[in-house]
């Protein structure tokens, strides 16, 4: 079938070789009439040049003409309904040339005009090779992809074919490729997968010595009655931090479990701080500490569940005089200002804690120093378990510490 641009491409032809006949000849005025005709000719029927963009990287050839085939309605239906959904989409034929992207794609990658082929926005070859595979067998195909700007994402990105066998007087095949966003999927994924190996680990340790225990008693230490009594000393430590380690893992999963259930109690913070004061005045007195409690007068009330609130206090002021011990005083103001959140700010002079640690010390395990923990009872889930009842309280840990001078932790409601 002879289109209008090649009808226009065989006008300007003809036009050049009567130019050049009439450069032999020398019957110049009559040949630059039927010239100048031949001319206006082609320059109408080739019509405006197509724009640079509508050429795919590899020279690809462009899409047929609108009256070749009657796509114009269906694609702007396909682009009403894929614009709606919020997964990137593009659709591109045969030739891997994309007639569209969905509004989500142009959100995330950009902009893309169409007649450009597939390449020119997905250059990755895994991306090209599933695209080929899909065009030459007409199946679907899915790969994993990940981009490193702005960050880190994993996609897993699907291409194809669509079934327009309701829709006859379609005759070209049309295919999308759908990116689904699985980074959080996969963070989420890891975080689990490194629980349970941290959590096994810390387990597998007092695990390992209590059994090392149990066999040099059965075997060399069998008839040493004073080593038998050190080693269950030890054997007693250890299990009691095994149980310790059990008891935050339960907590931690009791809270996970209930993370979307905002607290409706009324907690009056005056007395909970006085109780947590006393209940930790013996571990004061074993480190040499002196706790002093700032109250304001009359009530200081919160939304909140109170056994949980005595948690996050009791985990604070706990690790303000083990790691703050050698300041040899720790300070808990509860501040109760008008027109501010209610804070209250647990105090030490000790050690402080290097900035680079600070944003990750919620983390489940997460520890200066390991060994200065173990030495100190610590578990490494204290703040984890903080940071998760205050997220279910809808208030904010902030942490300011300085080196040499001492930690501040404040809770604020
Ligand atoms: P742990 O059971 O080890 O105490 P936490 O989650 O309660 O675990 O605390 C994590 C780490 O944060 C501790 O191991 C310690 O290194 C550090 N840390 C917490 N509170 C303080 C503090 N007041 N001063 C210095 N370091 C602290």
């Amino acid at each position: 079938m002879a289109s209008r641009a090649s009808a226009g491409w065989g006008y300007l032809l003809a036009a050049t070789l009567i130019a050049v006949a009439a450069g032999f000849s020398g019957d110049n005025v009559v040949l630059a009439g039927a010239l100048l005709v031949l001319m206006a000719l082609a320059v109408l029927l080739r019509g405006p040049a197509e724009p640079a963009a509508a050429r795919g990287p590899d020279d690809a050839e462009a899409l047929p003409a609108a009256d070749e085939e009657p796509l114009g309605p269906i694609v702007d239906t396909m682009r009403a309904a894929l614009g709606a959904l919020d997964l990137p989409i593009f659709v591109f034929g045969p030739d891997a040339i994309v007639l569209f992207q969905n509004k989500a794609a142009e959100k995330l990658f950009g902009p893309l005009a169409a007649g450009l082929h597939i390449s020119a926005r997905w250059r990755s070859p895994g991306i090209l090779d599933m695209i080929r595979e899909t065009l030459a067998t007409g199946e679907p195909n899915q790969i994993e992809h990940s981009e490193r700007l702005p960050s880190e994402t994993v996609y897993v990105v699907r291409t194809a074919p669509l079934d327009l066998s309701a829709l006859p007087m379609v005759k070209r095949k049309l295919y999308v490729m759908s990116l689904r966003d699985i980074s959080e999927l996969r963070r989420l994924d890891r975080m689990r997968s490194d629980f349970v190996a941290n959590a096994s680990h810390e387990l597998r340790t007092p695990l390992a010595s209590l059994r090392g225990f149990i066999e040099t008693m059965q075997g060399p230490a069998r008839n040493d009655e004073k080593a038998r009594e050190k080693f269950l000393g030890i054997m007693l430590e250890q299990a009691t931090r095994m149980s310790r380690l059990v008891d935050d893992l339960l907590s931690l999963s009791r809270l996970e479990l209930k993370a979307h259930l905002a607290p409706d109690q009324t907690v009056d913070l005056v007395p909970l701080i006085g109780h947590v004061r006393d209940s930790l005045a013996p571990l004061a007195a074993e480190l040499d500490i002196t706790l002093t409690v700032h109250l304001p007068e009359g009530k200081v009330e919160v939304v909140g569940d109170r056994d949980e609130l005595v948690q996050v206090f009791e985990n604070l002021i706990e690790n303000a005089c083990k790691y703050g011990q050698e300041g040899k005083t720790v300070d808990v103001t509860v501040l109760n200002e008008p027109g501010k959140p209610v804070e209250v700010r647990v105090r030490d002079n000790g050690p402080g804690i290097p900035s680079e640690h600070v944003p990750r010390l919620t983390e489940r395990f997460y520890r200066v120093s390991v060994a200065d923990s173990r030495s100190k009872k610590g578990t490494g889930l204290g703040l984890a378990i903080v940071k998760h009842i205050l997220t279910r309280h809808r208030a904010r840990l902030l942490v300011r510490s300085e080196i040499g001078k001492g930690t501040e932790f404040t809770v604020r409601f």
